[in-house]
């Protein structure tokens, strides 16, 4: 059942747009259906209260990011979607609290944004995060990161509303960052802190450059994609491997299911060529058919990294 957005957003101080096409315009595999409703609320307690009234009413509240870790099914999504792209929710501040090597930025704020203006008061710290398309809220959420270090390395505290609208401080150290996950409980991440390293610029910058020169190096960056799609696995032995590895030793780069491919380039990168032909549905079948090869020929089970929103599915949703 749709729910009654009208009830939802009276009285809010929200941008409310109803049947948005999320999939095709706010993910960057730029495929996949629309939302019931997307709300970009302007203040904290306007967000607070949509979440509340959610709780009541039991409607689901998914938060997107960048769109850049999440594949929508053409089918869309039920329920209430938040994108905090407000000027509140995306502001940076370095240097909080009296303290210079502090960065405070906004769960909706651009991570490159925020790491060009920490390298640029030479703070270093967050240069791991090149070439990582994130907000803030999404690359918490995912642990985001890679060879260089994790966002979790650097976060000091992270504000989190929880699904009935109440907000919380949970320190670093209340919060468990691992391999592209984190302990967080489900809500939305409103605001967070990151305690960088002062430092000269230049050798900062130099850093940057060869992280971001590394990733576009070795991934299809420009791709219609999510970046990774599958976790890299744990085996039995308890070493990690690279998905990417076991997909390439499969002989699977270049497979084609549809209007998605397997990335030539870098087998974990699936992508859609032509988004605006392009379908989730063809993106789903292709990560099926990469598991299914992917056992057959390594014995190994591979498990999906990117977000997948369908209707009807509460996965992903914080309630
Ligand atoms: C070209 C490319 C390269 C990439 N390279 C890397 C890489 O090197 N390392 C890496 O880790 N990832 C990489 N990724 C994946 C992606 O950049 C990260 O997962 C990133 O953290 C996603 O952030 P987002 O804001 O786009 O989140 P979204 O994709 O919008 O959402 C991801 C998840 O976070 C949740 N979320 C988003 N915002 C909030 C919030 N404010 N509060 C609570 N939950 C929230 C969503 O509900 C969803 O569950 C890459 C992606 C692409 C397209």
């Amino acid at each position: 059942m749709r729910p009654d957005v009208e009830r939802l957003c009276a009285d809010l101080d929200a941008e409310l747009t109803r049947d948005a096409p999320i999939g095709r315009e706010h993910t960057w595999f730029g495929v996949g259906g629309p939302c019931d409703a997307l709300v970009r609320p302007r203040t904290e307690h306007a967000l607070s209260t949509l979440l509340r009234r959610c709780a009541d009413a039991d409607v689901p509240v998914r938060v997107l990011g960048d769109g850049a870790n999440l594949l929508v099914a053409d089918e869309g999504v039920d329920g209430v979607v938040v994108k905090l792209d407000q000027p509140v929710f995306e502001a940076c501040t370095i240097g909080v609290d009296g303290r210079a090597d502090l960065v405070r930025a906004g769960g909706g704020a651009d991570l490159a944004k925020v790491m060009h203006a920490s390298v640029r008061a030479a703070l270093d710290g967050l240069c791991p995060m090149a070439g990582i398309p994130a907000t803030v809220g999404g690359a918490l959420r995912m642990n985001a990161g890679g060879r260089f270090g994790a966002i979790g390395d650097v976060t000091a505290c992270v504000r989190l509303m929880r699904p009935n609208g109440v907000t919380e401080e949970l320190p670093a150290s209340a919060i468990r960052f691992d391999y592209r996950q984190t302990n967080m409980p489900r809500g939305v991440i409103v605001r967070a802190d990151f305690q960088l390293q002062p430092g000269d610029q230049e050798p900062i910058r130099t850093r940057l450059k060869e992280i971001m020169a590394y990733k576009s190096g070795s991934q299809p960056m420009a791709a219609h994609s999510a970046g990774c799609m599958f976790r890299n696995p744990t085996l039995p032995s308890g070493e990690r491997v690279s998905a990417g590895m076991l997909i390439d030793r499969s002989g699977l780069k270049g497979l084609v299911e549809g209007t998605a491919t397997v990335s030539p380039e870098h087998a974990n990168f699936l992508f859609v060529p032509e988004p605006r032909t392009g379908r989730a549905t063809d993106v789903l079948r292709l990560v099926e058919r990469v598991i299914d090869r992917v056992r057959e020929a390594q014995g190994v089970e591979l498990h999906t990294e990117v977000v997948i929103w369908r209707r009807g599915d509460r996965t992903g949703a914080i309630q």
